[in-house]
This record gives structure tokens, sequence and C-alpha cells, in this order.
């Protein structure tokens, strides 16, 4: 009796067999949360809910971290903390920077030269890309569920080309021009010929001085857009003000940044966001 416990006790053990991975940033951990899918413990540094631009890790997440089969980052513009993280916790061998895996757009924003655009998951290329690569990465930590990745990729990969496809009514639209809150939008603005103004910078802290306002609500009124785009996890304050003062409607254009715990345990996604996404931009930019 004793020794049956024991083999299925052993069974069981392997059928839970787990590992365990951490991501830095939501976009990272919805592919790792697909492409996993039950073989994989998946943790995300970043709290759902909050704006990633000006996170700092926890003790918390260190103990997180050295627990990991592995980490992934979305690479040092977004994540400047990590590489301290990584010599301190002697975890470089199991560190993998997605931003080798996609292609980048580089922008001339920062002090000190070129910097690559850090929000290259609004990309679809990119965003199955990092698809791919995941699967690769499972598959090579845990080989015994690399069936399991592969099939998992596939499906997701489904979904991803299907609303790509959608995207393509973007092509069509009268007024490509769009005002968003912080420059997140340039690679979709970049697949799609989109021109986006944006009202902060790179990131959503750095704030608009009133000359730069005053440019956008002429922008506003002359290019005759109709709707001035917000975030969530970020102040709408100016963007209401532009709004009011150009005559436009304002309303929230996601980065896919973050989501909330709410969409979270309701399964709101990467897919949810970018297809919700398109219909605000379809009405923003006069589609057919
Ligand atoms: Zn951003």
């Amino acid at each position: 009796m004793l020794k049956k416990l024991l083999v299925i006790g052993a069974l069981s053990a392997c059928a839970f067999a787990q590992i365990t991975v951490t991501t830095t940033i939501y976009p990272l951990y919805s592919v790792v949360k697909e492409v996993g899918g039950k073989s994989v413990k998946l943790n995300n540094l970043i709290p759902f809910g909050v704006e990633p631009h000006d996170f700092e890790p926890t003790a918390k997440s260190m103990a997180m971290l050295s627990k990991s089969d592995l980490f992934i980052t979305s690479g040092d513009v977004m994540e400047p903390w990590s590489a301290k993280i990584i010599n301190s916790l002697k975890i470089k061998d199991k560190t993998v920077d997605m931003s080798k895996s996609v292609k980048l757009l580089t922008h001339k924003e920062f002090k000190g030269g070129k910097v690559y655009d850090p929000h290259y998951w609004l990309s679809f290329d990119n965003y199955i890309l990092m698809i791919k690569e995941t699967a690769a990465l499972l598959s090579k930590k845990d080989p015994a569920n690399a069936k399991v990745y592969s099939s998992n990729a596939e499906a997701y990969l489904k979904k991803v080309t299907a609303l790509q496809a959608e995207y393509q009514a973007l092509k069509n639209c009268k007024n490509k021009k769009v005002v968003v809150n912080h420059k997140a939008f340039g690679y979709l603005a970049n697949d799609y010929g989109i021109t986006q103004y944006s009202i902060s910078g790179m990131t959503p802290e750095s704030k608009p001085s009133a000359r730069q306002i005053a440019q956008l609500i002429e922008i506003v009124k002359k290019e005759k857009i109709n709707t001035v785009f917000f975030e969530e996890f970020a102040s709408d304050k100016v963007a209401k003000t532009i709004a009011k003062e150009a005559n436009a409607k304002t309303d929230a254009l996601r980065p896919v940044e973050n989501i909330t715990n709410e969409e979270n345990s309701k399964n709101i996604g990467y897919i949810e966001i970018m297809s919700t996404n398109l219909e605000k931009l379809k009405g923003a930019m006069d589609c057919k």
C-alpha cells in the first residue's frame, strides 16, 4: 500500500511539474501566459494596475526573481533598474532581453543620443516574434513540454494574426493623424502610416509646457482631429483641456503597458484591448 502511494505521489508530482518564469511588464506576461499555459508558474514583477515607466523593484520582487527558472525583461529602456538586480542576484544566465528578438525603431527623444522606442509590442509583427521566441525559450528550459508550448503558440498566433488582418482597415482612413497621451504608439503609427502627436514624451511622467499644449490645440483644430486620446494609469487632465479648447472629444487609447486586476481576473488581455483600440482608432481616423 505504501509503495502504491509513493508511485502515485511520484506520478502526480511529475504531472504538476512546472517551470517558474518571471516577466517584467504585462506585454511579456501576456505572451508567456498564453504560450506557457498550465506548464508554467508565471509571475509579473510590475503589479496589475500600475503604470510601468516609473516602477522600482521591491524586496518581494527580488525574492520572486531568485526563485525563477527564467527571467524575461523588455530591455533596458523600459527597465533601467534591471541590470543592477541581475548582477546582484547573479541571474544573468537565466535572463533574456526580449528587445533582442524584435525589430526596434529608434528615436532621438533622450539626451545622450539615439535610443530605441521601448513600446515594440504595439507592432503585431513584433508581438508575433515575441510569441515565437517565448515558445523557443520555454521549450529549451522544459523540453518535456515542448509540444505543449508549440501548440499553445500556434493557437495564440492564429488569434493575433486574425486581429492583425482586421487592422489593415487602418490603411483606408481619411484622417491619419492621432493625438495620444504619451509617445507609445510609434510602432503602430509606423505600420499603418499614421502620424502620432503626443501630449507627453516617451513616458507619461514628462509633462508638456503651456506652449506645447497651445501647439497641440492648434494641430487638433487645423487637422480636424475629432478625438484626443488619454490612457489608463495616467492623468487625463491635459487631454481634456486640449479637447475642450479644440472642440474635440476625449477617449481612452491603451498602450497595453498594463491591465487592471479586474481585467486579469476576467481574462481580458492584449487581444481584447488591441481590438477595442482598433474600434477607437477607426472612429478617430474616419475610416471606411
Ligand atoms: Zn510607455
